[in-house]
């Protein structure tokens, strides 16, 4: 007899199969018992009639735990009652793990209670669902940059330096020196870019994030495309190309979780008809002020300015050329103004804000240079970084998509605390 992961229930109607499984939850007549059961691969419902199995086997399902893990053998058959579509009959249960009192019953639980037991809660279905679709995405991701013919190059995460600024750090010691986790990987991928062309990083990032919001991690995923001979417009159409990809991947295989998480697709789908509109950054300060919010020019947009502005749009909505005196030092200057720079950030609706940020980079030795100075970064360390704009330089740009941010938007989850397995937040680094 076949072993099977539910998911695959389709192929198998009518058949007798193994599944391995934990049970979730369960009631019972005296002449039926229902068993609802997780494998990984989905939830259903199995299902014992007590005149058709032996009796140990339906007092047995009747005394089952919570979290017991069982392997039961039965037939599928379709439930169109069911969010899963099928369910088994089951014929045999073995049990392979008793369960203690499991502490998190079918009843509400607060967040914290839920987070304290995050080992346990990623077993239920809200978490299993934004985990299966942040694999799709992540799945989507690779998919993607090989179609379009780039090299994933990994960054170092122990780094010398803090190209994004350096209030939000967490410092280490490497054996007598100071060192730092990396808070992008995106001067090692210009590196890249200049030995392979086109590259993406796609590693974990750290900010010591001091505020608490509902999109900032202390520890989050970035992916980091740089793509030598691209000035910016082709980026931004390489961004809106891989965001509509990543949705419509999302669509084409997590319909069962989208379904668990109640996320409308038809408002996913808008978010795959292209082009993005494009707004400067003098427009989204005007657009602001005439709409009642109390922005002045040169302030970096907070939570309210960027949910407004997707909103506005009802679509992902590119925020072009910001001032220069808030973006990185890397930049490219503006050919026509010397007070801003070539760059965007993508944010999304429906108040999920900045989901990427990018820029097309200057290539001036001079020009970086005095800029690193005039940012009070060391010379020392950046050195490295310079060279690459001895030999050879060209024209590229780069953008950092937070895999979190992709999957908190795409699934329609509340706070980015649970688009990732383990959060860690300025309040949380357990389990
Ligand atoms: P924000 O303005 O939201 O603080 P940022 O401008 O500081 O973001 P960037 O340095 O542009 O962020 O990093 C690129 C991307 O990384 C962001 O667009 C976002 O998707 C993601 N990101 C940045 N900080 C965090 C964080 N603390 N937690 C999760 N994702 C983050
Ligand atoms: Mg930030
Ligand atoms: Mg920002
Ligand atoms: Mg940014």
């Amino acid at each position: 007899m076949e072993s099977i992961n539910i998911i695959d229930a389709g192929k198998h109607v009518d058949e007798e199969v193994v599944i391995g499984a934990w049970l979730t939850n369960k009631r019972s007549s005296g002449k039926i018992a229902f068993l609802q059961l997780r494998d990984g691969s989905a939830y259903f419902q199995g299902v014992v009639i007590k005149a058709n199995v032996a009796e140990e086997i339906f007092e047995l399902a009747k005394e089952l735990k919570q979290e017991t893990s069982i392997k039961i053998t039965g037939t599928i058959h379709e439930d169109q009652r069911s969010h899963f579509g099928y369910e088994i009959e089951i014929s045999n249960i073995e049990v392979i793990g008793e369960s203690d009192e499991y502490p998190i019953t079918p009843k509400e639980h607060g967040t914290d209670f839920l987070m304290d037991n995050r080992h346990l809660y990623l077993r239920h279905q809200k978490p299993f669902a934004i985990m299966k679709v942040r694999n799709e995405i992540i799945r989507a991701t690779y998919e993607f940059f090989n179609n379009e013919g780039f090299t994933k190059l990994d960054a170092p995460i122990l780094t010398g330096s803090a190209p994004e600024g350096t209030t939000e750090l967490f410092e280490t010691d490497y054996f007598g020196q100071p060192a730092f986790l990396s808070q992008t990987g995106q001067l090692y991928a210009e590196a890249g870019a200049m030995a392979y062309g086109k590259v993406f990083t796609f590693g974990p990032t750290f900010r010591a994030e001091k505020s608490k919001t509902r999109r900032h991690l202390t520890e989050f995923w970035m992916i980091e495309p740089e793509m030598a001979w691209m000035h910016q417009e082709d980026s931004l159409e390489l961004q809106e190309r891989y965001i509509a990809f990543l949705v419509q991947n999302v669509i084409d295989h997590c319909a069962y979780e989208l379904k668990l998480l109640d996320r409308d697709i038809e408002t996913l789908r808008k978010y795959t008809q292209l082009p993005f509109p494009r707004l400067s950054y003098d427009d989204a300060v005007e657009l602001l002020k005439e709409n009642g919010f109390d922005v002045e020019w040169g302030v970096d947009f907070g939570s309210p300015e960027e949910t407004f502005l997707a909103n506005h749009f009802e679509k992902p909505v590119f925020i072009v050329n910001f001032p220069k005196a808030i973006k990185a030092f890397y930049m490219k200057r503006h050919p026509l103004r010397d007070d801003v720079v070539i760059s965007a950030d993508l944010l999304a609706p429906e108040g999920y804000g900045e989901i990427i940020g990018g820029s097309e980079r200057d290539t001036d030795y001079e020009y970086l240079k005095a800029r690193i100075e005039e940012q009070g970064l060391s010379l020392d360390e950046y050195g490295w970084y310079l060279d690459l704009r001895k030999y050879g330089s060209v024209p590229h740009s780069g953008f950092g998509l937070g895999l979190e941010r992709a999957v908190t938007w795409i699934t329609g989850t509340e706070h980015i605390r649970e688009a990732i397995p383990f959060p860690r937040t300025i309040t949380r680094i357990r389990p």
